[in-house]
């Protein structure tokens, strides 16, 4: 993958967190010739599209990072959406890729693929063992989906699709909305905002206790390069930090990185979701790879990017 710098690879979902981060090391390791599609360019649900667009293009490689995603209270209200619009996106490329000659396919899921009560920390083989958080089931269906699709055209074609499931994501280009982000965003728009405000409180969900494993997108994306280079095997491989910190921790690191000097309310009428959510990541490490920026760089990066692509628009 790293040899041929000429390849075409197509990076679907590029404007998102993932997306963006990939292109961002494509560039930087010289492999510049991507094809990249905007939503309104191309939309990913419509099979008869993504056909047109693969016929014309024939990628070399494709990295699938669109998805419809968000946080416990969006995968909670728009059920539909999540179940929909991630099993289209991901069955139209899939296919696709396969059919207009693609060498390999890297999809892409998430942690909440894993039964709820799957053994800390999480190794691959949790998949399927359990009922799901309900909170996120109808997202986690889709994704566990596109894993089963990648196997069984792997198994059934001899074709290089692979999958990673990364652990939660943050970073440049994360969706900062207020209720339908995820945490990380969610609570530095709103420390920034009370910040700016001089409020004397934020309020932050559930009861602080829950714990989360968080990787910089940067580091993702790094991880998307070496699998692209180096795995090809049937199984899934987790993406992770293997750095879990509670919520209640997490809430006072984006407070000090934002600079916010009042108090938090918990407001425990909101969902906690899963009570712990770690990935066992060993195997990845075992092939070389290790994740290098600190949770703390990381939110200082991330709250940078933020004041100057958010809040100065
Ligand atoms: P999850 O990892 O799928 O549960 O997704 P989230 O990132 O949405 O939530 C992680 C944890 O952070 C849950 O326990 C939430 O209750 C908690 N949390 C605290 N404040 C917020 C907030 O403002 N937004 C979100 N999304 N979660 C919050």
């Amino acid at each position: 993958f790293l040899t041929d710098k000429s390849a075409k690879i197509f990076v679907a979902g590029h404007g998102g967190l993932v997306g963006s981060a990939i292109v961002r090391k494509l560039q930087s390791l010289g492999l510049t010739n991507l094809v990249l599609r905007s939503h309104s360019e191309l939309d990913l649900t419509r099979q008869s599209d993504v056909e047109s667009f693969f016929a014309a293009e024939k990628p070399q490689y494709v990295i699938l990072a669109a998805a419809k995603v968000g946080g416990i209270h969006a995968n909670n209200t728009y059920p539909a959406d999540f179940i929909a619009i991630n099993l289209q996106i991901q069955t139209n490329v899939i296919d696709s890729s396969f059919r207009h000659g693609a060498k390999k396919l890297l999809f892409l899921g998430s942690s909440c693929i894993y039964p709820k009560l799957a053994p800390q920390p999480i190794p691959e083989n949790a998949l399927l063992t359990g009922p799901l958080e309900p909170t996120n089931e109808w997202y986690a269906v889709a994704k566990i989906s596109g894993i089963k699709m990648c196997q069984a055209y792997r198994i059934q074609y001899k074709w290089d699709a692979i999958s990673g499931m990364p652990t939660n994501l943050y970073g440049p280009n994360d969706n900062f909305h207020p209720e339908n982000s995820h945490v990380l965003p969610a609570l530095m728009r709103r420390f920034h905002e009370a910040k700016v405000s001089k409020a004397k409180e934020v309020v932050v969900w559930g009861t602080g206790s829950p714990l989360r494993e968080f990787l910089h997108v940067d580091d993702l994306a790094d991880a998307v390069v070496f699998l692209m280079d180096k795995y090809s095997g049937l199984e899934h491989l987790n993406v992770g930090s293997g750095k879990e910190v509670a919520i209640k921790e997490l809430a006072e690191l984006v407070k000090e990185v934002v600079g916010f000097e009042g108090e938090l309310v918990w407001d425990t009428s909101k969902p906690d979701g899963t009570p712990r959510k770690l990935m066992d990541s060993s195997k990845l490490l075992g092939l070389g790879w290790t994740p290098k920026i600190s949770l703390k760089d990381g939110l200082v990066d991330t709250y940078k990017w933020y004041v100057e692509n958010v809040v100065k628009q």
